[in-house]
């Protein structure tokens, strides 16, 4: 049984309302209230924002290594293909399998973690990552169908479009695929495609789609499909990305994923940003710092279809909880402007997972396994060891490896 606790002194984004000096109850693993204290009663001191945890749709979690690998100077990619081609055959491709499966997989849960994210997808066979992911203390989804791509090159991950889109249907979850992530005529036609063998629906998660036509961006609209943008892997492979404004307008429910940081941004927060960056650069215009927290918010939650649980701050949700250190008044502007060393508290499922020394009694309380880092010079509590991950991936590279998206000061 696992030990009630609140937050109070608090501001609360909830779905409908910003709830100043407020507090949250929670029991077991979910919200249980708002607004009032239980026994057991931590006081949080100074102004601090409460959030739903940040969900990243799309990521990889055996590519979270660096650096980065893409096209030469001065030129881009047609399609994913070449860049699969140049990844596996770069240097450092050869140096990340150096590192034990399991060291990669726990560098990806810290990737997100450090970035305010307790849901993520690993696009990745069920074979292949089962085993690692039901381990770890953030949710890695693990009700999803996928293909890796929609075309005659994708790699051999799964069963076949059909087979898998049936098995989505019939279990209520996404079918997620890598869709028209180049220009090539075969690329360009991933929707048809799906629409040919009849799984083109509501279940599709489809990711990048930088090859839409203004006919796809319809038909996808029409159905009810998911749209993932992924600026920051997008403009590095291809200099150029899905056409955000016509697919935001048709009201389609697109979220931002990070991709792998071999082609994508740090992290989460980073691809918020520059995703905000993107769209300036696209149409002179800004895009709302509300609309960028949907996208990392409730819009992933309908994608995994799993709004009933998570995305939003709501009495009977799961307690995955974003406490963070406002740098703006505003709650959306703090949001988007969010620094790994901001972040107060992160919990999934109310139980900790990373947050500031202060809060060393909840990790207690619930029984977490912790080790006290130094993030960006603020003391701060983790769970599990980062640090001895880290020193482990140092030994197997044989020399002082670092990645932007840990921040352990040493
Ligand atoms: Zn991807």
């Amino acid at each position: 049984m696992q030990e009630s606790y609140s937050l109070s002194g608090i501001s609360i984004l909830t779905s409908g309302s910003f709830l100043e000096k407020s507090s949250i109850k929670i029991n077991q693993s979910e919200i249980q209230d708002i607004g009032t204290v239980s026994d057991k009663d931590i006081k949080v001191k100074g102004e601090a924002y409460l959030y739903p945890a940040i969900i990243n749709v799309h990521d990889h979690f055996r590519g979270n290594y660096l650096p980065k690998v893409g096209p030469k100077e001065g030129t881009f990619y047609l399609n994913w293909s070449y860049w699969d081609n140049d990844l596996k055959s770069a240097p450092v491709y050869e140096e990340r399998e150096k590192n034990t499966v399991e060291d990669l997989y726990a560098l990806s849960m810290y990737k997100n973690i450090f970035a305010g994210v307790v849901t993520v997808n690993d696009h990745y066979p069920h074979n292949k990552n089962n085993k690692y992911v039901t381990k770890m203390p953030i949710r890695v989804v693990t009700d999803y169908t996928l293909v890796h791509a929609i075309s005659s090159l994708s790699l051999n991950w799964g069963d076949p479009i059909e087979v898998e889109h049936k098995k989505a249907i019939d279990n209520n979850f996404p079918f997620i695929t890598h869709c028209a992530e180049g220009f090539d005529k075969e690329t360009q036609a991933a929707v048809k495609t799906l629409e040919k063998v009849k799984c083109l629906d509501d279940h599709d998660v489809l990711v990048h789609c930088i090859g839409f036509s203004d006919e796809d961006i319809k038909k996808v609209q029409k159905v009810g499909a998911t749209i993932v943008w992924c600026p920051g892997s997008n403009m590095y492979m291809f200099n150029v990305t899905c056409k955000i404004r016509k697919i935001l307008e048709a009201k389609i429910n697109v979220c931002i994923g990070t991709d792998s940081t071999h082609s994508g941004t740090a992290n989460i927060l980073e691809e918020i940003r520059w995703a905000r960056e993107v769209y300036k650069r696209m149409y002179h215009e800004e895009i709302s710092p509300e609309t960028l927290f949907k996208l990392v918010t409730i819009n992933p939650a309908r994608a995994f279809r799993m709004q009933h649980k998570i995305g939003s701050i709501e009495i009977g949700k799961l307690a995955d909880l974003l406490l963070i250190k406002p740098g703006d008044k505003d709650p959306y502007n703090a949001i988007v402007n969010l620094q790994m060393e901001d972040i107060e508290l992160l919990t999934c499922n109310g139980n900790p997972v990373y947050g500031a020394r202060e809060y060393e009694e909840l990790f207690k309380l619930r029984d977490v396994e912790y080790t006290k880092i130094k993030v960006r010079n603020r003391d701060k509590l983790i769970i599990g060891d980062p640090v001895r991950l880290m020193s482990r991936i140092r030994k197997a590279v044989g020399y002082k490896k670092t990645f932007d998206f840990i921040p352990l000061d040493d």
